[in-house]
């Protein structure tokens, strides 16, 4: 099949690689010529395991071609992914501004039947605005052309993206037109060829639901961040209570980890908007307010620590920070806690000397390094000099360091972790203080 993707981002790419991966063609259309020439010269531009070589092996197949001209982009897919961002606007609510402006730009050159697939992730009712924005464009052109409106949210994880792509958990659409959930289908069927899992609903229900999950996985992670407080203050350990209770079927193991925060582009800007949505429709929801407002207090509890150790003014003390994306395996810095924990401490005084494997390049073009920042070379860099180690993300290569060259090196002897990562009897037998998230 010929399949168009607007947006060539996280989302976008993978998207776009994927499907080539399964035989069809695919025209990747953005904006940004940077991003596109990067990909043009054999770069990729976001850091997603396993992305360079499906995207290596397509392109030299020729089934995967970069642009930025739109109506070469139009005019190639039946199917016109639209994949770009949906920031969050200043009331909260998502901002439909690039998605609607791709909208119009396919309306504006179109020449045949056309399938336009949002999978940016959009409030209810977006689909009939992306219907309006293209008849308009058609009305302008004084022309009558057949398309079709379906609503096909994407439920990736960034850091196992093309895993999660390449065999989904079930591939929602939404449709009402018959020969677009025909052509989705047709589209979807190889990924999904030894189980059925497409879910065919309304175009309202489809982007609903990308909204009701991302809410309630940061329900969870908020949950387990509140109890994880109380923890500390009655004695007991998050970690036996994560397990005691993850072991029940109803309630599962996923997302029960208490930690620094959620961050990343989805999570907060979801729950946001889909409170916006509660709001604009008077019945405005106290349990997402309430989701937000503790992981905005969380995202403070690795600040609160260093304060309750050294006191509100930091100035001649250093720490090592280890992990700046908002979790493992990506690049993404796009709300991560660490950014807030860098802001807090560097305001105290602190210095910060910040190490991640992969995210430094994208942490320094977002917070370049200053007096108060820099970026070490490697983990055990960042501690020198340093009087205590943050940890911030829990990247595999941080799981088992070598807790005695940890005590070498720093000055207090202190590991504040905000990802549980170690058996606090274990790192404590290496003479070092460990403070973690809801344990005692
Ligand atoms: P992104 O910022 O990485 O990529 C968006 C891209 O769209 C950018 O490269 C931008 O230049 C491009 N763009 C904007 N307007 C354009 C236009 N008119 N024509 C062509 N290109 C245009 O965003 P992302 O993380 O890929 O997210 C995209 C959407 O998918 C969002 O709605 C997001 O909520 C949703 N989503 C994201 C994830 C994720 O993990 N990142 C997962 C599921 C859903």
């Amino acid at each position: 099949m010929k399949v168009t993707v607007v947006g060539t981002g996280y989302v976008g790419l993978v998207t776009g690689a994927c499907l080539s991966e399964m035989g069809n063609h695919v025209l990747c259309l953005d904006l940004d010529a940077s991003k596109i020439q990067t990909l043009l010269d054999g770069g990729i531009p976001i850091h997603e395991p396993g992305l360079e070589e499906v995207v290596r092996r397509n392109v030299s197949a020729g089934r995967l071609e970069f642009t930025t001209d739109v109506e070469r982009a139009v005019s190639h897919g039946t199917i016109q992914f639209i994949a770009v961002g949906t920031p969050p606007d200043e009331d909260g609510s998502a901002d439909l501004k690039y998605v609607l402006a791709a909208a119009r730009s396919i309306g504006r050159t179109m020449t045949d039947f056309k399938v336009i697939v949002d999978k940016s992730t959009v409030p209810v009712g977006t689909g009939d605005k992306v219907h309006a924005a293209v008849v308009d464009e058609l009305a302008k052109r004084g022309v009558k052309l057949d398309f079709a409106i379906c609503s096909n949210p994407e439920f990736l994880k960034e850091g196992a993206a093309v895993k999660d792509f390449m065999s989904p958990d079930r591939v929602v659409i939404g449709a009402e037109d018959e020969r677009a959930i025909l052509l989705m289908r047709a589209l979807y069927a190889p990924f999904i060829r030894n189980r059925e899992r497409m879910m065919v609903m309304d175009v309202k229900s489809a982007e609903f639901t990308k909204y009701a999950a991302n809410a309630m996985l940061a329900t969870r992670i908020s949950f387990m961040n509140e109890l994880s407080r109380l923890a500390e203050k009655v004695g007991a350990d998050i970690e036996l209570v994560r397990q005691g209770i993850g072991s029940d079927p109803r309630i599962g193991t996923h997302f029960l980890y208490a930690g620094a925060g959620y961050g990343g582009s989805c999570f907060p800007k979801d729950v946001k908007a889909l409170a916006r949505t509660a709001a604009d429709n008077g019945m405005p929801s106290k349990l997402l307010t309430a989701v937000e407002a503790v992981n905005d207090e969380q995202k403070q509890v690795l600040v609160q620590k260093v304060v309750d150790r050294y006191g509100d003014d930091l100035s001649g003390r250093t720490f090592a920070l280890w992990g700046l994306a908002f979790k493992p395996n990506t690049d993404d810095m796009r709300e991560a806690p660490s950014r807030v924990i860098i802001e807090e401490l560097a305001m105290r005084g602190a210095r910060i000397q910040a190490y991640d494997p992969v995210a430094m390049p994208e942490a320094a073009r977002v917070m370049p390094a200053s007096e108060a920042l820099n970026y070490a070379s490697g983990a055990m860099a960042a501690l020198e000099g340093a009087d205590a180690l943050v940890i911030v993300t829990e990247w595999r290569e941080f799981r088992t360091p070598d807790f005695d060259a940890i005590r070498e090196a720093l000055k207090d002897k202190l590991v504040i972790d905000g990802r549980n990562m170690y058996d606090p009897t274990l790192i404590r037998t290496f003479g070092l203080e460990y403070r973690c998230i809801g344990r005692p």
